[in-house]
Order: structure tokens, then sequence, then C-alpha cells
């Protein structure tokens, strides 16, 4: 999933206020935060287990501690470390991943069928999106701008699943 995690961070936030946006934005992509690392240090070995189950578990287990010592709310906590397992729960509905390392791949690739997954991507935007809106902190001025940050997600999922053909 590609915008849909950004949309499960902004919903998250209605229950998860006292939480910098930045940390559950992180916490909602950490596995592919992951990827990347292990793209860039190779010899960590933790490419083949950021999406895996095990992964999943232990990386949401490592970011609910973190989360604990930092914000001190076993809430808090809790909900960091359902953000890291809901990226790769709904990564399953759009790629094929590997239940365990070197272990049987399964998934609904969504991404193959592009216009599929536009739609499951956009509908979480709608609902992530309305959920932030109902955020009782939110002033005036921000409530203006969901529309446009709204708009704008969708507009990067079109790009990711049919522009410029790369994937
Ligand atoms: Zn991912």
């Amino acid at each position: 999933m590609y915008m849909g995690h950004y949309a499960i961070a902004l919903g998250a936030r209605r229950w998860l206020r006292p939480l910098p946006m930045a940390w559950l934005l992180f916490a909602s992509i950490e596995p592919d935060l992951h990827d990347v690392l292990g793209d860039l240090i190779p010899a960590l070995s933790i490419g083949p287990d950021t999406h895996t189950v095990a992964g999943a578990i232990g990386a949401a287990i490592v970011v609910a501690l973190l989360a604990a010592v930092l914000f001190r709310q076993a809430a808090l906590a809790v909900g960091s470390g359902l953000l890291v397992l809901s990226h790769v729960a709904v990564d399953y509905l759009t790629s094929r991943l590997p239940l365990w390392r070197h272990g049987p791949v399964v998934g609904l690739h969504l991404y193959a069928v592009p216009w599929a997954d536009f739609v499951l991507e956009a509908l979480a935007i709608a609902i992530g999106v309305s959920i932030y809106a109902t955020s009782p902190d939110l002033r005036r001025p921000a409530r203006a701008g969901l529309l446009g940050m709204a708009l704008l997600m969708l507009c990067m999922q079109a790009v990711w699943n049919f522009g410029f053909g790369s994937h």
C-alpha cells in the first residue's frame, strides 16, 4: 500500500492526539523504512524480514517500547505498535509477501490491477481524512485544508498507480 498508510496514520491520530504527527507517520511506514535501511546496509540482513509476520510483530514491539519510553503512556505505546502492524496487514492486500523468511508468499496483490488498488487506497484516504477531520482539537483553518490534503493524496496515489509506467 502507498498513500493508504498515511491515511491510516491520519485517522489514528483521532485517538492518539498526544503523539506528534511525524511519529504517527513514522510508525505507519516503519516496515518500509526498515527496507530502506536493509538496502543501505546489506550486512544487517534485514531485507527479507521486514514484511513477514514475525518481522512485523518484532518491529511493532520495538516501536511500542520506544513510544512507551518517549511518550510515557501505555495507550500511546499500544497505538504505535498497532500502526506498525497495520502497515504489513494492508500490504498483504496490495502486494504478495512471504509469511516468514523463505516461507509461502501470500497476498491479494492489488498492485497488479492498478484501478483496484487506486479504489482501495482512495477509500482509505476518504475514511482516514474523514476520521482525522473529527478530531476535536482541529481549528477551522486546519479543517479547511483537509480537502486539499485529501486531493493531494489522491493525486500522488494516481501517479503511483497510473503514472510513468515504471511499475
Ligand atoms: Zn510496506
